[in-house]
């Protein structure tokens, strides 16, 4: 899904999407004249990668994400949370593509490897 920034109204639009066995749902809005902001959620299966034995596996997740794009180099107070689109595109794939690599990037244990931790703590 793919929106033109100007396009955007300030008035709250709903969205929902499925990728990948992922559910997508949330609004965006225009908070400004070059800022377009987007409050979701994301439910569903994550596919991850075990930090500690590499077995790949599925965590069910209900996350939530906030995020504010806009068509102007970023400037240096800008939080981590704004993203550039200096083509005036908002690509919501990308976006949700990047909130669920950063959130495969954190530390994750299957649940083998979890259990494993219990154990070791009520020793
Ligand atoms: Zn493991």
């Amino acid at each position: 899904m793919q929106i033109l920034l100007r396009k955007i109204r300030e008035t709250e639009s709903p969205f929902t999407l499925k990728k990948d066995g992922l559910h997508y749902s949330g609004k965006f809005w225009r908070s400004g004249k070059h800022r377009v902001k987007i409050d979701g959620k994301i439910e569903g299966d994550l596919p991850l990668v075990c930090d500690r034995c590499g077995e790949e596996f599925c965590k069910p997740i209900t996350e939530s994400f906030h995020v504010e794009i806009v068509d102007q180099p970023l400037k240096v107070d800008d939080s981590l949370d704004v993203i550039e689109c200096l083509d005036g595109i908002v690509d919501f794939d990308m976006i949700l593509k990047s909130e669920i690599a950063s959130m495969q990037s954190e530390y994750h244990l299957c649940p083998r490897c979890n259990e494993m931790d219990d154990f070791e703590i009520e020793y």
